[in-house]
């Protein structure tokens, strides 16, 4: 894998003003295998110069030359996709196939898909005496987390790159890669100087000094809510659009019409997904009292199905946590959920045959009570809580009973049911009875999860500003 001793910005790569560079460590062999640059304050400001001289002639150089530039960068990535995927497999622990599939192939299409959401956006409308222009709103600092590292990115950077604006990238020091793999794409397909520049560091450092910058215009922050908070003080400080995208505690609610034989394991597919490192990963699952421990039951056979083990390995579908932090974090949530009193019914440890990695056993919690730690906080990582209820109107109400508001799913007898229920979940995302991830649907949260909206073409509209000119 290769190492980076440079920042990417002005459309160069630019010798960093700090002396130190961060290790970049697989997870599953605990080994450093890259490193990259430990940003300064001094370089985030060169780097938004750039992108703020970048900004006037990127913004009118019009939407078909954009939506271009946006086709050619897809192109450009997608001949780098095994050694992205490979860098994720060993950053985030992400099995190969699915790191190839979900955290590659993905992203890369919806750099493309962004192509077609500006060339079809509306960009002028008449109202009355006036016209309403959409403009970009200018340099966009955009701040990303490890899970899932280029998609996070391009959630960000494609539609703003796409709406007119121009940006400074600062990746996630545990996964920073994709970041410099984008860089070097853009620089092959000589994307114009200024219009995606990336600086790699620390949040407190690096982040704090994009969000502060008073030449940037908006922040698009994804993380967790401790950092957002911390953001949007900071922007508010500035008077700085902020979009956030936090956490997540969502719930699935199991009605007891459901056909529990699809609905449980699609249930615990959802909440292991990359290990459970899953922003929008359903860790509570809601289910009548009266079938709860058939719901155990099923739960434990589909997780057993699950395969742990080294993300190289074709069999693997779960592999290690991302670091060894995010390995004791959750093992201590582990025994917290012992301590309050729920029932561990699978994993709930160390795995006793993986001794090299960051591995932890999936694990189910059963007879949970939402009022438990493990049903109230982010977890992060493979951990599902069975919580039983007694009537609908309860289970709707422990669904809303979170911070969060990001994500759920509910799955009943019909869809009438479903979507019934569904509409009463304060969250920004619900599936029901087995509804697909749709690329053109808005992403985002309510309550804690944040603000804004990101993914299809109503994404771009984050990045805009809104004219009006009256005659
Ligand atoms: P994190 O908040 O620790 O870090 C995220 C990014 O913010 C990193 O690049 C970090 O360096 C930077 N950062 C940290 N403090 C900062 C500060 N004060 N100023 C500026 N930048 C700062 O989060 P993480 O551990 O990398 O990611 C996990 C979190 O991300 C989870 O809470 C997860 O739910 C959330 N997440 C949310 C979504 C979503 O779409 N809502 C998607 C993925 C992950």
């Amino acid at each position: 894998m290769p190492s980076y001793d440079k920042h990417y910005y002005d459309g160069a790569w630019q010798a960093s003003t700090g002396a130190e560079t961060i290790p970049v460590i697989s997870s599953a062999t605990e080994q450093e295998f890259a490193r990259v640059p430990r940003g300064t304050a001094a370089d985030v400001d060169a780097a938004v110069k750039a992108a703020r001289r970048g900004f006037e002639p990127w913004s009118r150089v019009g939407v078909e030359a954009r939506a271009q530039w946006l086709e050619k960068l897809a192109e450009a990535m997608k001949t780098r996709t095994p050694k992205i995927a490979e860098s994720i497999a060993h950053e985030v622990g992400t099995a190969l196939g699915y790191a190839t599939k979900v955290q590659v192939e993905f992203p890369i299409m919806m750099i493309g898909m962004n192509a077609k959401f500006i060339r079809e956006a509306k960009l002028q409308e008449e109202l009355g005496n006036s016209i309403i222009y959409k403009e970009p709103i200018g340099v966009v600092g955009c701040i990303t987390p490890w899970n899932y590292p280029l998609h996070q990115i391009v959630c960000k950077i494609a539609p703003a790159l796409a709406a007119g604006c121009t940006v400074v990238l600062k990746p996630a020091e545990m996964a920073p890669l994709s970041a410099f793999f984008l860089a070097e794409a853009a620089h092959d397909i000589g994307l114009p100087k200024g219009v995606f520049n990336v600086v790699s560091g620390s949040g407190r450092v690096v982040g704090e000094a994009i969000v502060a910058h008073p030449d940037v215009d908006m922040i698009s922050f994804t993380g967790s809510l401790q950092a957002g908070r911390r953001i949007a003080s900071v922007a508010g400080d500035g008077i700085k659009k902020v979009c956030l995208e936090l956490g997540g505690k969502s719930a699935f609610v199991v009605l007891d019409d459901a056909p529990f034989e699809k609905a449980i394991p699609a249930g615990v597919n959802n909440c292991m997904q990359n290990s459970g490192q899953t922003c929008s990963a359903w860790t509570r699952m809601l289910v009548p009292r009266a079938r709860h421990d058939e719901a155990v039951e099923m739960a434990k056979a589909q997780l057993a199905k699950l395969t742990l083990g080294d993300p190289f390995d074709k069999n693997t579908r779960l592999g290690p946590l991302a670091s060894a932090a995010q390995r004791d974090t959750v093992l201590d949530y582990i025994e917290k959920g012992k301590k309050e009193g729920a029932t561990v019914v699978a994993g709930g440890g160390k795995p006793a045959n993986l001794q090299k990695g960051f591995y932890v056993e999936p694990t189910i919690f059963a007879n949970v009570d939402n009022k438990m730690t493990v049903a109230q906080d982010e977890i992060f990582g493979p951990v599902l809580s069975i919580i039983p209820y007694d009537s609908e109107e309860e289970a709707i109400a422990i669904a809303n009973d979170s911070q969060y508001g990001l994500a759920g799913g509910v799955w009943a007898g019909t869809q009438e049911r479903a979507l019934e229920v569904a509409k009463q979940l304060r969250t920004g995302q619900v599936d029901v009875n087995g509804g697909r991830f749709n690329v053109l649907a808005p992403f985002g949260g309510y309550k804690k999860s944040g603000i804004g909206r990101e993914i299809g073409p109503l994404a771009i509209e984050e990045f805009f500003q809104l004219k009006s000119i009256q005659r």
